[in-house]
């Protein structure tokens, strides 16, 4: 197996464009198991540690660009202002030895359908920044994941980023799994409110082949949200209008029985998750001052 240690991004651009078939690797917390378990044996790994440039983040006309090297503690430590809905799944992410080395680039990498990063991202409206000795591409998160752990990148491209907007309201996420921590989601559940523009963003994880987002309860809330003109009264939420939202974020899943859960079970979890996610960001929302900071 040849080993590949670029020391720049355009080394690590040209290295993959002379080595197409060489797999990635940044923090290894799933390509390690891979290889561990002898599920692959890759002819190359081009190791994407030493490049600076991927564990950068700044702004870029009004919105973040986060590089595919940040971890998931830097995350926590450093974006959770901006990115609230990505920092609290980032706080679900392994233990702290797995969040210190594992990365949000490498959760898109995987694309597996439980990936914790890609709810919040999908309903942030999050882009990704593939890039080749070609040049540089976005993708919406929407239409990055091809399918259970395949992705829309081209052999000779790498993900150089992500690109979101600075969260304009509210945002939450939650998850169900055997266990508090260290767990694989059986379900999960991104929720982002946008008050400006008066839209409810969502996304949904480990109950269909790529994250999906519930657009009839977005549509559903949304409607309410008007109708009750609750984005100006801060008014709270409805019981019905909550019922309602979960039962349709709910049906919005398309998943399967598996050994961490039943179909069923994941729908009805999806309907709790999303009212009370729901619930805690509109008590965000309501507790806020109109006049002063988000
Ligand atoms: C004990 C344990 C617990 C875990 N818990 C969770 C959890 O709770 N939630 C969760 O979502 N995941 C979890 N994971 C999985 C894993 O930690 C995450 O998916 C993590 O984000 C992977 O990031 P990484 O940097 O380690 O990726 P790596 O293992 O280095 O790479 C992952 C994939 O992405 C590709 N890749 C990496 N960087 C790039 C790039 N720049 N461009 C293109 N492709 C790239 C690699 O080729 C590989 O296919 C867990 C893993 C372990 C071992």
């Amino acid at each position: 197996m040849d080993f590949l240690q670029p020391r720049s991004w355009d080394e690590a651009l040209a290295a993959k464009a002379e080595h197409p078939e060489a797999q990635p690797i940044a923090g290894g917390t799933d390509v390690m198991v891979e290889l561990n378990f002898d599920r692959g044996r890759p002819e190359a790994i081009l190791d994407l540690t030493r490049v600076p440039e991927l564990a950068e983040w700044g702004r870029d006309n009004g919105w973040l660009r986060v590089g595919a090297g940040v971890t998931y503690t830097r995350v926590i430590a450093e974006l959770a202002g901006d990115l609230p809905g990505l920092a609290i799944a980032s706080r679900t992410v392994g233990s702290p030895q797995i969040r210190n080395r594992g990365t949000v680039g490498g959760n898109l990498g995987s694309a597996s359908p439980a990936g914790d990063a890609h709810p919040p991202l999908l309903a942030a409206g999050a882009e990704v920044e593939a890039a080749s000795v070609g040049g540089t591409r976005r993708i919406p998160v929407a239409e990055f994941f091809a399918g259970p752990k395949r992705h829309v990148l081209r052999p000779d491209e790498l993900i150089a980023a992500f690109h979101v907007p600075p969260a304009p309201g509210p945002q939450q996420f939650a998850k169900v799994g055997t266990r508090n921590a260290m767990v694989i989601a059986v379900c999960s559940f991104a929720l982002a409110l946008d008050p400006g523009r008066r839209t409810v963003r969502t996304g949904i994880g480990s109950a269909g082949p790529t994250p999906l987002a519930a657009g009839e309860a977005e549509r559903f809330l949304e409607g309410v949200l008007a109708d009750e003109g609750a984005w100006e009264s801060r008014a709270p939420v409805g019981d019905a209008a909550l019922r309602r939202f979960g039962e349709l974020a709910g049906r919005a899943a398309q998943p399967i029985d598996d050994v961490r859960g039943t179909a069923a079970y994941r729908v009805h979890a999806l309907a709790v998750l999303a009212r009370r996610t729901l619930a805690w960001a509109w008590e965000e929302y309501a507790s806020q001052d109109p006049g002063g900071p988000r």
